[in-house]
């Protein structure tokens, strides 16, 4: 496996970075991840902008221009010889000393990786999830907007842990008013009465490609979407409820805080939206 590091391709034994680097001291960073379907890779322009967005949000510039960073990802996708994979971008603000503050570092490090696919386990696309809403909150949008993809995931990571703690595999957060935001690393759609909505990012949802490519495709499809903010009652009393995400796809949710949603199995309108996006993402993308 090799990975791409500064400009080099290293072997994984040899991807290594100093424990001074400010990604690793102080979440200093922001990352991408993006999937590769049959040797092409899903909406990489709008990774990469939205990779440079979360940079300059941070006043982190990426040493590289995004046709550079385009050029990197495709030449690691084809040394590792992958058809299928996940990509993991990350940029780091680089080796700094012990203290936090951002001007005393070197340079940014890049760093791409690329794995073969692991996937929800294939059953749980047929049976939906179960997941639990939690106490950790959003981070507020007027701080540090949820639009940046920062190396800054501890309330995710603890999402995670209460997901965990509840014995199932996600969890919704909400925002520090209630509303639902989205999982810890994905979106949150519900739809009722035929209409399918999500939350807009100003409740404190990343603005998720899938999310963007879902509402799409949802459109096209003839549904009306709406991005309104809706609360935890909203979405147990939902027809159906589904997560989006460059990992998960689209996944149904059937139950939710111990109530079922619908009839307790993914709804045919989560179906035909996870059919038609699998279909889409081998015929679009970029080669
Ligand atoms: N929300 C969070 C917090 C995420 O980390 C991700 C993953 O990237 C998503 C949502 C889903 O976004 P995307 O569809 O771009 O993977």
């Amino acid at each position: 496996q090799w990975i791409f590091l500064n400009g080099e391709f290293v072997t994984k034994e040899n991807a290594k970075i100093s424990v001074y680097d400010h990604g690793f001291l102080y979440g200093d960073g922001v990352f991408e991840g993006i999937r590769v379907y049959s040797g092409n890779v899903f909406r990489l322009r709008e990774h990469i902008d939205r990779l440079y967005n979360s940079a300059k949000s941070i006043l982190l510039t990426i040493p590289y221009t995004k046709e550079e960073m385009i050029h990197y990802v495709v030449e690691t996708i084809r040394k590792n010889q992958y058809q299928d994979a996940y990509i993991r971008l990350v940029v780091s603000r680089g080796v700094g000393d012990l203290g936090l503050d951002p001007y005393n570092c070197q340079k940014p490090q890049v760093v791409i990786i690329a794995e073969p696919l692991t996937l929800f386990p294939k059953h749980l696309y047929e049976t939906g999830i179960e997941v639990v809403t939690v106490a950790t909150r959003r981070n507020r949008s007027d701080v540090l907007s949820p639009k940046v993809k920062s190396l800054n995931y501890l309330n995710n990571v603890l999402v995670k842990i209460e997901a965990h703690l509840a014995n199932v595999s996600e969890a919704l957060i909400l925002n520090d008013q209630g509303y639902v935001a989205e999982g810890s690393g994905d979106n949150v759609f519900i739809i009722k009465d035929n209409v399918v909505y999500t939350p807009p990012g100003y409740v404190g949802a990343l603005e998720g490609i899938t999310r963007q490519a879902i509402i799409e495709i949802a459109q096209d499809l003839g549904y009306v979407v709406k991005e309104e903010p809706f609360t935890r009652h909203d979405v147990y009393v939902a027809d159906e409820v589904f997560l989006t995400g460059t990992a998960a796809e689209v996944i149904a949710v059937v139950k939710v805080d111990g109530r079922v949603i619908g009839e307790g199995v993914p709804g045919p309108h989560t179906k035909r939206l996870l059919e038609e996006f699998r279909r889409r993402v081998v015929s679009e993308g970029v080669k």
